[in-house]
Formats: C-alpha cells, structure tokens, sequence
C-alpha cells in the first residue's frame, strides 16, 4: 500500500481506541465535561447498560451557538490555550478530544444553551457528518446523547459484555466521580428506573451519608475522618481502621485535585502508611483527597489521566505517607473518646432476632465527626454496676478476681475480673465493661516494643542453653544465611550448620517462651514468599511480626488477674494497639448504657 494521510473520521476512530472502550468510559468523559462546566446537578440517563443509549443533562455553562460545531472538531478545548496554562490545569478534561472520539463511533446529539441566550442549540454528529446548529428549547445547560456506541465499528463492539455487566461498570464509573464532588447531584435512570441518586451534599453529615451509600455503613463506622495540611499540601477524607481491611482492593478511592487517579507513587505511600498494622493479604479502605498546587503536578501523562508526574514526587509521597502512619499510630487503645457509636449499638439491640453480638459490630467508631460523648458516672452507680457484673460472673462460674478491682478509677481500659474461656480479659471498665483479645493484645504490644527496642539497636537476645539445629531445605539455609544479619538485629541469631542445616543460637529476649523451631520455620516460609520484592525495612517489620505473633500469649494459658492487668495498662502505652498485627480488634467496648439497653432497664 502506499502512504497516504488518513481520513479525518477514521483518525477520530483511531484517537478513540485510547479513551472509548466502553459505555463507561464515554460516561466518563461526558461527565467530567458536566463538572469542568460548573453543573451542580448532574442526570444520566442509559438503556441497555449505556450500549443503546447515554444522556447526560447537566445545569452547566453550556455552550454558545457559534462553538457548538467546534466542540465535536478534534483538538478544540475552551479549556487550555498555551503551554503555561497546561502546566497548571484545573479541569478534569484539557486535550478536546473525548467528543470528536465519542462521535466517531457513535450517533451524537448535543442541545445547549448558555445564560446569555433564550433558547438552546441543538447539533448532530453522524458517521463524521455534523448538521449545522438548530434552535432547541433547553434550559441553560447541555445534554448530550450518545446512542448506538460502536454501530459503526463492529470490532469493538465484540469487546462489549452484556448488559448487566456494562450497568455495573458504568455504575461503578458514576460511584467514583460522585465521591470526588460532594456538593454536585448525580441521579442515574435507565427506563424510569432509578438507578442511583446521589443528592447533592453540603453538611458532613449528608456527604457521610454519600460515602455510605457508595462504600457501606460499615466503612464509616469504622473509618476516621482525617484532614491534614503541611508543605502545602493537604489530605482529608475517610481513613478506614485496619479492622476493616478487606481481602482484595476494592475499597479504595484516591483523588488528587478532584481528579480520581490509581496513581503509583501514591498507592504506595497509602499501603506503607498502613504497613504497621496490616499483614499480607489484607487491604486497606479509604477515601482519601489529596490537594496540591496544580503546578506542581503534570496530568498530561497518562490517556485516561490515571497516573501522573509530580515535579517532587518524594515529597508528595512522604506527606501522605507520614499522615497516615501517625493517624493509625494515635489510635491508641483508649486514647480516644471510646464510645460505641450509637446508631450502630441501636440497630443491633432493637432487633430482638439479632442475638449474636459481633465484636466488630461493637467496635467503636471514633473520629472528628461527632463530638466525643462525655459520661459522667458517679461512684454510686459505678459501684452498682460493679456488683452487678460481680454477680453476673459468679453465677456463671467464671474466675473472679474480688472487690479490690471495683473501683472508680481513670484507667481507660478499666480492671480486669476475670479470664474467659482462655481467651478474652474481661475488664470492668470507668462506665461499662471491655473484653480484651489476650492474644491479639500482648501480639500488638510486644511487636510495638520491639520496634521501639530497635530504633536504639538490635533487640536484646537471650543466648539458648543448648543451639538448636534445624533440618531445612537447602534453598532455605541459603536464605536464612543470606537473612542472618536481619535475624540478628531483632534478638534473632542463625548462622548455617550444613548443606541443609541452620542452627539457632539465640532468640529475643522478650519472648523466651516461644518455640524457635516454629518461629524459624514460619520465618523462612515467608521471606520465600516476600523477601525479594521487600525493602529491608519491610522485612523487619515483617520479622518483628512474626516474632510477636509467635511469643504472644496462646489462648488457654491461664493468665493471673496481675498479669492481666500489667497487658491492660500496656496496651493503654502502647501506639496503634488498637489492633493486632493482622488487623483484627483487640479490644471492644459496651457501655453501661449498651448494658441497659440490653437488660431494657431504664426504658
Ligand atoms: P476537553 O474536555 O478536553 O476540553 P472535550 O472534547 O471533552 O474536550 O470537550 C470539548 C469542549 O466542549 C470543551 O472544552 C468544552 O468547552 C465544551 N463542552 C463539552 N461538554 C460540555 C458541557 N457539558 N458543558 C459545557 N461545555 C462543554
Ligand atoms: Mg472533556
């Protein structure tokens, strides 16, 4: 063939490879035009999971008669006209190019009218042929309607899935853009149907009620709210509590300057913030808006504008990345106001079929939303409530500890009574009773301890009577010789002792109780897993961990009210001993008001 310059038609069809793959993403481009236009109410309306038919109506600016042909030509914007004003774009949209792609492959009909005239224009695109601009009665605004995506480009059209399946990723589109503009109305109906409103929302609690609505009840009761400024950079939003990490990573929504973005540099600064309280496996969920100088980042980077550059990306990722580790570092347990939310309490106590009391359910939801509750329990009632759980726990036949425990005092995780089953500190707490995962508990502190044993040097060893040598694969004695240094530096020390033999000299001195054969083991199995792709900081950690988990305190040891008392008031010391290594509550909480409630006294 010889060369030629290509048809204007078939170059658009060409450009929207990049940015049409589905309905979708032509979803996405018309609204993200609705938003650069000022629109505060935003209606979609879809047949056939958007593959018949997308209409977006916004109360924008719209677009005067004269550029309505204008906006469907390639590379005409209103947005940007010099390089300066690329180095700092503030819309979501820059490149004019998403209409003309959109009307490439598509039927495409645009009506609007701006404040300064009394009707609306109306011009269509089909198959590259565009009408001249027709007077149309439309409010001040602009709605545009794709229908037929792809009529004319049956390859793509293959790639569609069904309609449910296109519904979902369109609905999921929707769900992303209305959580990263609050005060804009988003409504979604296909045949009548309403599909998803979103009212616009100006008071936190009506955007909380939006962040429900998207990421669940559950995520905002266990989320914090966060709000963070420094080298002028800022980050708020929802900042979910490890305990309500998820298996996969469906939970998380990052923006930057309103521009919703799966950017590298900041996913990892937001998985290392949470490095120190979730393990493998588990993902954290947030909602989380980062706000910078627009000059200081480059969006034209990407097609779809999902990763960016920043001109000092180090810094960026330092800020969000120390933000979140000291948020998760300050929940403390007890250091907070530790009131149970009271919706949460309320739905499970008012449904007389809800029996089961989950821990989680329990779990306090704490965070800047909702003043901390003051409860003022006199000594009286404390007194009563004392004698109470003192019966209780008699009658049951449960260990009691005696009355020198019933007293008022400021210790915020209270007392402990009694051990339960070998598993759970029953604590009397100033105004309700906590229950304590023992295990989870001394797991956390002791990791907490050893990591800060570390920041002044290698954690204290005891030297083994006798070494211990153990049979493992050969590959493995070449990791843990390759990792003896590591070991070292957290009390552990291994050195080689054959072609398939490691033996064990020493272990930390904090936890002589555990089992260094295991330990070791579990050890090498991870490092086979993660070692190579971790950082040296990683891995100790990750060492540290597996180490606390193994020495911490197995259920069914029976634990002396002192020493129960002694892990109370260290997790009350110790930084993020909210949860355990693995994410998992260590603690939860029911007030006497929650017992009340319960036991329907006082109604
Ligand atoms: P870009 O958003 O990159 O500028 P588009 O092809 O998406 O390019 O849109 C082209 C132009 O059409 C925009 O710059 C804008 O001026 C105008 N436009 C598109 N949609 C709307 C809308 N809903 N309201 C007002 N103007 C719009
Ligand atoms: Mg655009």
């Amino acid at each position: 063939m010889s060369i030629r310059v290509l048809p204007e038609q078939l170059i658009h069809q060409i450009a929207a490879g990049e940015v049409v793959e589905r309905p979708a993403s032509v979803l996405k481009e018309l609204i993200e035009n609705s938003l650069d236009a000022g629109a505060t109410q935003i209606d979609i309306d879809i047949e056939e999971g958007g593959m018949r038919r997308c209409r977006v109506i916004d109360n924008g600016c719209g677009i005067p008669r004269d550029e309505l042909t204008l906006a469907l030509a390639r590379h005409a914007t209103s947005k940007i006209g010099s390089i300066e004003d690329l180095e700092r774009v503030g819309t979501l949209g820059f490149r004019g190019e998403a209409l003309p792609s959109i009307a490439s492959v598509s039927r495409m009909r645009v009506v609007s009218r701006t404040p300064a005239s009394d009707i609306g224009y109306a011009v269509s695109a089909d198959n590259g042929a565009f009408s001249e601009p027709a007077p149309s009665p439309h409010p001040v605004g602009t709605s545009i309607d794709v229908s037929d995506l792809f009529f004319n480009v049956p390859a793509r059209r293959k790639f569609l899935r069904s309609e449910r399946t296109e519904q979902q990723h369109l609905l999921r589109m929707i769900e992303r853009l209305a959580l990263s503009r609050f005060e804009v109305g988003f409504k979604v109906t296909s045949n009548r149907r309403e599909l998803a409103s979103y009212p616009a929302a100006k008071r936190l609690s009506d955007r909380q009620q939006r962040v429900a609505q998207i990421m669940g009840d559950e995520f905002v009761a266990q989320s914090l709210l966060i709000e963070h400024e420094a080298v002028g950079c800022k980050l708020w939003g929802w900042l979910g509590l490890p305990t309500c990490a998820r298996g996969n990573a469906d939970l998380q929504y990052f923006y930057l300057n309103g521009r919703a973005l799966r950017d590298r540099i900041l996913m990892n600064a937001v998985r290392m913030g949470y490095q120190d309280v979730l393990f493998h496996g588990r993902h954290p969920a947030y909602l989380l808006f980062l706000e910078i100088d627009p000059a200081q980042v480059d969006v034209n980077a990407h097609p779809a504008k999902l990763e960016v550059r920043f001109r000092d990306g180090r810094l960026i990722h330092d800020f969000v990345f120390r933000t979140i580790e000291r948020v998760l570092r300050d929940t403390r347990a007890g250091a907070s106001s530790a009131q149970t939310a009271p919706t949460q309490i309320e739905r499970i106590l008012d449904s007389p079929a809800n029996t089961s009391v989950n821990a989680s359910m329990f779990w306090p939801s704490r965070g800047p939303m909702e003043p901390p509750v003051q409860h003022a329990f006199g000594l009286r009632e404390s007194k009563a409530a004392a004698t109470q759980i003192r019966e209780a726990v008699v009658s049951s036949g449960i260990e009691y500890a005696g009355d020198s425990m019933l007293r008022q005092d400021q210790a915020p995780l209270g007392y402990a009574i009694a051990q339960l089953h070998g598993v759970y500190i029953l604590s009397q707490a100033p105004d309700g009773l906590i229950l304590v995962d023992m295990h989870a508990a001394h797991e956390r502190t002791t990791y907490e301890r050893m990591k800060a044993a570390l920041q002044t040097g290698p954690v204290a060893s005891q030297p083994l009577l006798v070494p211990i040598v153990v049979n493992v694969s050969a590959a493995d004695a070449d990791l843990a010789e390759e990792h003896a240094e590591l070991f070292a530096r957290t009390g552990l020390t291994v050195e080689r002792s054959g072609p398939a033999g490691v033996r064990i000299r020493s272990v930390p001195a904090l936890l002589q109780q555990l089992d260094p054969i295991e330990l070791l083991r579990t050890l090498l199995a991870e490092l086979r897993e993660h070692g190579a792709t971790r950082g040296i900081e990683e891995a100790l950690n990750e060492v540290l961990g597996t180490i606390a988990c193994h020495g911490a305190v197995r259920a069914n040891r029976l634990l002396s009210i002192p020493e129960m008392n002694a892990l109370l008031r260290e997790m009350e010391r110790t930084v993020r001993s909210d949860q355990c290594n693995h994410g998992r509550p260590t603690w939860t909480y029911v007030s006497m008001t929650d017992l009340d409630r319960l036991f329907l006294r006082g109604r």
